[in-house]
């Protein structure tokens, strides 16, 4: 599947405008890293994000514009390839990191987990060099009209590295995360539908708690990064003072900044608030933990 992969880019880049002038875009990215504690996140300044972090997900706005994962939207030379029965990979024109994809669903439905962990962890299994990524409907997904999923290199993925050897609930790590660790897919799934039914039960959230997702396989084993969620957006982007949205990549510690001035001034300090604020608060996190 990589080399599938590589051989649409190879396309792509020359046929698709659109994915050219985002290859061009991340190519100027710039990138520091800011330290937090005992780790760091890399900041990372690439104009052509201010649509997404931007993007108005409300009911209204939704239904008023047309959906640009639809086949039917498509720019004409965007060209996928078929994942599974349901799902057609295709590349970002608006690309975080190298090589990323989006891979949507065929058919215009919501935006939602439940019975789709197994395609998640089979796209991680066909795509090893690549994370895969799910940002739940109110939380950084800016189509959460059309199901899809992202993916994209795992070269620059400072989660990995930062958790190497957690399992469960990892703390002290300004962002409250779960990190599962299984070979076997079937307890996977199963542990995964476990802790997405606690975090409803105790958030009181339906038909699905607030969530980003983001997941490898390595050798035969997959990990499974679970962010449960506080809130969609920060206080700082509602008062005007940083134009940030963090979904999943943000929370692996690749934080966005599409504008020139955020990124100059963005601290370490500002990005732990940002994670504590949207992340879900300690007590309800420990209350999860406790069930799982
Ligand atoms: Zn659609």
């Amino acid at each position: 599947m990589t080399n599938e992969i590589e051989l649409l880019f190879q396309d792509q880049i020359h046929t698709w405008p659109r994915l050219a002038r985002g290859i061009e875009g991340l190519a100027r990215a710039q990138t520091r890293a800011v330290r937090i504690d005992w780790f760091e996140v890399f900041i990372r300044h690439i104009p052509h994000r201010v649509g997404s972090t931007t993007a108005a997900v409300d009911p209204q706005s939704i239904s008023k514009r047309p959906c640009f994962l639809c086949a039917g939207n498509l720019d004409p030379e965007e060209r996928g390839i078929p994942f599974s029965a349901d799902y057609t990979i295709y590349f970002n024109p608006f690309p975080i990191v190298d090589r990323h994809l989006t891979i949507v669903h065929r058919e215009h439905a919501l935006q939602h987990i439940a019975g789709e962990f197994g395609t998640m962890l089979d796209l991680a299994r066909a795509l090893p060099d690549y994370f895969i990524i799910y940002n739940g409907p109110e939380c950084g997904a800016s189509a959460p009209d059309h199901m899809h999923f992202q993916a994209g290199s795992r070269r620059l993925f400072p989660i990995e590295k930062d958790t190497a050897g957690i399992r469960g609930a990892a703390r002290n790590y300004v962002r409250n995360v779960f990190v599962f660790r299984d070979s076997n897919r079937a307890q996977l799934i199963d542990s995964l539908n476990r802790a997405i039914e606690s975090l409803s039960e105790v958030t009181n959230k339906r038909p699905e708690p607030l969530i980003n997702i983001a997941l490898f396989h390595r050798d035969t084993e997959w990990t499974v990064y679970l962010f449960p969620r506080g809130k969609h957006r920060p206080s700082v982007y509602y008062t005007g003072e940083l134009t940030v949205s963090p979904a999943s990549i943000d929370l692996c510690g690749i934080f966005v900044a599409p504008l020139e001035k955020d990124f100059a001034r963005i601290s370490g300090e500002d990005v732990a608030a940002i994670f504590e604020e949207v992340t879900l608060s300690d007590g309800m996190f420990e209350e999860v933990a406790s069930r799982l």
